[in-house]
């Protein structure tokens, strides 16, 4: 028996990395999942790839219509899909500020706008949003996609202030560097990955990356109904990135 029996997930960018993990998660908890995608032939049964660019709105009114179609309700929405940007503020040009703001925060407004009429009638409605530590802390060489995560924190908050009364809990998750294969294109950049994947490790308070699937642990806690009482909640999953400075010695 599982906490999420009886209940359909949804999760954008759930075809990889955190999204995929947790969708697998919900699923043996119990939950009929689709993951949301722009690559939906990536997701594996026995979750449900479902086409979804979450900068088309025609294109998330379609996924979330077939979700509800092919499930018949929809209880959990996990906003997580995102794409990231390196640099200052002087690196990004406008073009790049609205292309990573309509992935990273529009396209939270848009899913969760195409889903709100079927949460309201979920007695179980939960919306959880992917955010970052960098929402919250000064990340050097992360200017457009540290704001566009702050938006994301605000957003979480103001959503759930919002959906209270409709009985919509709304949080979000912060994760750290996380294992994902996001992180491997970044490595694989370098002149040796293995040596910078090293040096990353090593920059990061517990000597070590979190996994796909410790920051699916959080965000499938805010999504169970055992977190009924949790909402406007931001968890972190970040190896202490977010309040530790320094390594111990
Ligand atoms: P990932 O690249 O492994 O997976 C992202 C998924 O999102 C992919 O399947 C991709 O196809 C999908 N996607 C991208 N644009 C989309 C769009 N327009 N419409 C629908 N789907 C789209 O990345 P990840 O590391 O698993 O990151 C997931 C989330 O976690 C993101 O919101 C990211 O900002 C956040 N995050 C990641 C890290 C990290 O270190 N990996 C740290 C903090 C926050």
């Amino acid at each position: 028996m599982g906490e999420f029996d009886g209940l359909v997930a949804a999760v954008t960018g759930g075809a990889s990395g955190i999204g995929l993990a947790a969708a697998g998660q919900l699923a043996r908890q119990g939950a009929r999942v689709a993951c949301l995608d722009l690559k939906p032939d990536d997701v594996p049964a026995p979750l449900v790839g479902v086409a979804c660019d979450v900068t088309d709105d025609a294109s998330v009114t379609a996924a979330v219509a077939e979700v509800v179609r092919r499930f018949g309700r929809l209880d959990v929405l996990v906003n997580n899909a995102g794409i990231g940007a390196q640099g200052t503020v002087a690196d990004n040009d406008d073009d790049e500020w609205h292309r990573v703001f309509d992935v990273n925060v529009v396209g939270i407004a848009r899913v969760s706008r195409a889903a709100l009429p079927h949460l309201r009638q979920s007695p179980s409605a939960v919306i959880v949003n992917t955010c970052s530590v960098a929402a919250t802390a000064g990340i050097p060489q992360r200017a457009l996609y540290s704001a566009s995560k702050g938006a994301v924190r605000a957003l979480t908050f103001a959503m759930a202030a919002d959906h209270l009364e409709d009985g919509i809990r709304v949080n979000c998750v912060h994760p750290g560097t996380a294992d994902t294969p996001w992180v491997g294109r970044l490595l694989d950049k370098a002149e040796d990955p293995e040596a910078e994947r090293r040096a990353l490790e090593a920059r990061q308070p517990m000597g070590r990356l979190v996994s796909a699937e410790e920051v699916a642990q959080g965000i499938v806690y805010l999504a169970s109904p055992g977190a009924a009482a949790s909402t406007a909640v931001e968890l972190c999953v970040d190896g202490g990135m977010q309040n530790l400075r320094l390594r111990p010695k």
